[in-house]
């Protein structure tokens, strides 16, 4: 029983979508890393549920997120659009201020009614905007920065960002020039590394660099200078359906809607939902071969492919990864 069944939730199957939203914003949480396409999942069920609303309560323990609040207060102002940008999520404010919170490993926006339980506990809400409908909850984020148009302009970590893959404009071709400049100035970088790269292409995390290498048959510790624009062609051509796949608002032609996990085969069954990542030891879904592990980079991020279906394409030897 929610309680509001009268005004402009009256209708059940509204209620149910809004029901959805707040539980896919939720369930961003129960996922590692995340993507792009939890963040746009996040700024799409904030902006269904407060865009275009009054703040009607705002409330911190980020000291600087506090201050310019006693300075200039959240309450009054509309929340004028939530947007996402890479993982990057935007909440614009009227009066020139946009609430800028990067997830990165733990952080989470939850959706919840006035009154209503959290699923997380007090001690890690960072930030809450109530509207009379909603109370938007930011857990455990650990960057929240209060911007104006300008600063956020020259923010360069977040206007730095490559093309936003599931961004309306986005384009293979454009996505494959991003990487031919890329290779073109940074030959010996390996292209899992780049395809992480928030600079060259912005949205894909750990889980999709494994499974869009896997879906293109490259090898993932090949040198940008070896692969081929075919090859680039096919990995952000499917960069872009995975991850458009897995935003979807389900329902027809086999697309399938999030569900706390993401998926890239097009299999139902959850155990069956991703190709490679944290597959390691495991038979390949393609060829039966072992998948393996191996980290990868300054951050040593692991990486998982089948040494089989992404033949090693370089100099030297093949890498081995951990099986
Ligand atoms: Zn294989």
């Amino acid at each position: 029983m929610d309680g509001y069944g009268t005004g402009k939730f009256a209708a059940a199957s509204e209620m149910r979508e809004m029901r959805e939203l707040a539980r896919q914003v939720t369930a961003a949480k129960e996922v590692r890393m995340p993507e792009g396409d939890t963040i746009y999942r996040a700024a799409r069920a904030l902006q269904k549920a407060i865009g275009g609303k009054v703040v009607t309560g705002f409330e911190t323990v980020l000291p600087k997120l506090a201050r310019l609040n006693d300075d200039a207060p959240l309450v009054g102002r509309v929340v004028e659009k939530v947007e996402s940008k890479g993982k990057w999520l935007l909440i614009y404010l009227s009066g020139d201020l946009i609430l800028v919170t990067h997830m990165l490993m733990s952080g989470s926006w939850h959706l919840y009614r006035p009154g209503e339980r959290w699923r997380i506990s007090r001690g890690r809400m960072r930030a809450v905007i109530r509207t009379a409908d909603w109370e938007a909850v930011a857990f455990n984020v650990p960057i929240a920065e209060f911007h104006s148009k300008r600063s956020l302009a020259q923010s360069r970590k977040i206007v730095g960002l490559g093309p936003d893959i599931l961004a309306d404009e986005f384009t293979v071709k454009g996505g494959v020039s991003r990487l031919a400049e890329y290779a073109a100035k940074h030959p010996d970088a390996e292209i899992a590394v780049v395809l992480l790269n928030q600079r060259v292409l912005a949205g894909l995390g750990n889980v999709y660099k494994s499974e869009v290498a896997f879906a293109a048959g490259v090898n993932p510790f090949r040198a940008m200078r070896t692969i081929t624009p075919k090859e680039m062609e096919v990995m952000v051509d499917f960069a872009q359906r995975y991850m458009k796949a897995n935003v979807a608002d389900g329902k027809g032609d086999g697309i399938v809607t999030y569900s706390g996990n993401r998926r890239t085969t097009h299999a139902m069954n959850r155990e069956v939902r991703l190709w490679v990542y944290r597959r390691q030891g495991r038979e390949c879904r393609r060829c039966g071969a072992a998948v393996m592990m191996r980290k990868q980079g300054e951050q040593a991020r692991s990486t998982y492919w089948c040494p089989v279906c992404q033949p090693w394409a370089g100099e030297g030897t093949a890498p081995l990864g951990r099986i």
